[in-house]
């Protein structure tokens, strides 16, 4: 704004000239304010984000969502394997949709304490070895503080620069001296979290674990939308990055004549090169939208759901990019083989440097994503898997 009106006032120096002896300094614009939604959605995002819940040791992500939920939906229930069910009735015999948003984060499992009080883990969840030296971490439910051990550069010696420590050799330090001061701390079965907390950074967010977090807020974002003409089952899934084992079960409960699954996918757009060149080979790319999924490493997504929702997108003027082929997959493989089957389509909210602690997503990208399903939602009849 500011840079749009220079321009005009050396155009026109006399007039300017005039009007500036009697006029007092124009007051700064406030700043705009966000509508309330998008506070609350950005705001339980960080929430989320913050939380702990590592595949199967989802409880305290499942607590925040449980709660914002409650007042939205007309039944909340969590069943056997810890999947969260927020249910929106639609009209009497309204098609079943689903939705489905996995709670749970990459991170790691204590194994075992050393005599020296340094706890052994293993990794829960896709992990590059590469990005763990030297990361301070959350132990336990009671986010004992921790890190990550390395040798300081100091003591590092010749050929150990170029070589990756393997998981196996590395151990998480809580500052115990004895394993006995550690096991009152920490014990094997325990999970242990990258400890990194969120910021917005201009039109993005930062944070660990918004694979996907975000996806579960933007799913209760759809669910604080009107009702919908369809029975909406909206499922925040266990373990899926162990393998999609909460979508199975969820899958199969939820008896849905269709699925969309919310999830958040590498976005890979950074240039290649160092000469800054546009990276052509993205999958998907921060600010375009939310990514509809035409295949990925494991699911060939229905046609039908594509079309609607890109159709959807367009229809609203919402942004929407479909994501490029690439490996990994989402709750989409399990919901669409549970039962006798069920048509699947993801829609992913694309993120930076996902499973480290510090993933980035484009805030707008993530407001979409929540527009865009309930774009989809609101339209939704007999036709949409008409074949
Ligand atoms: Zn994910």
């Amino acid at each position: 704004m500011i840079m749009a009106k220079k321009p005009i006032r050396s155009a026109k120096p006399k007039r300017a000239a005039k009007l500036a002896k009697p006029k007092k300094p124009a007051k700064p614009a406030p700043p705009p304010t966000p509508a309330p939604a998008q506070v609350t959605a950005l705001d339980l995002l960080r929430r989320l984000s913050e939380s702990v819940g590592v595949s199967g040791d989802e409880g305290a992500a499942r607590k925040i969502i449980r709660e914002a939920v409650a007042p939205l939906a007309d039944e909340v229930k969590v069943d056997t394997l810890g999947n969260l069910f927020a249910v929106k009735h639609g009209p009497p015999r309204a098609p079943r949709v689903l939705l489905a948003a996995h709670m749970d984060e990459v991170g790691f499992m204590i194994v075992g304490i050393d005599g020296d009080g340094l706890l052994k883990f293993e990794a829960v969840g896709g992990l590059d070895d590469r990005i763990l030296l030297g990361k301070p971490v959350w132990v336990g439910e009671n986010r004992v503080p921790g890190v990550i051990g390395m040798k300081p550069i100091h003591l590092v010696k010749g050929s150990e620069v170029e070589s990756v420590v393997k998981i196996d050799s590395l151990r998480i330090d809580i500052g115990a001296t004895s394993k006995e001061g550690a096991s009152r701390m920490a014990k094997p079965g325990d999970r242990a979290a990258f400890a990194a907390m969120f910021a917005e950074l201009g039109p993005t967010v930062r944070g660990k674990a918004l694979d996907d977090r975000a996806g579960c807020a933007a799913l209760v974002e759809v669910l604080r939308g009107k009702n919908y003409p369809v029975e909406l089952i909206c499922a925040f899934t266990v373990q899926e990055e162990v393998g999609l084992r909460g979508a199975r079960v969820a899958g199969f409960a939820a008896n849905a004549d269709a699925a969309i699954i919310i999830d958040c996918t590498p976005a890979n757009d950074l240039p290649l090169a160092d000469d800054g060149d546009e990276n052509t080979r993205y999958n998907t790319r921060l600010g375009y939208g939310p990514a509809i999924y035409t295949h990925d490493g494991s699911t060939l997504h229905d046609r039908r759901l594509v079309k609607y929702v890109s159709a959807a997108a367009e229809a609203k003027g919402l942004p929407y990019q479909l994501r490029q082929p690439g490996g990994g997959g989402t709750d989409a493989s399990a919901i669409q083989r549970s039962r006798a089957g069920v048509p699947v389509v993801s829609v992913s909210i694309p993120g930076r440097y996902i499973h480290s602690p510090a993933a980035i997503v484009s805030a707008s990208d993530f407001h979409n994503t929540a527009k865009l399903i309930r774009a989809a939602l609101e339209n939704w009849d007999g036709k949409v898997l008409k074949r």
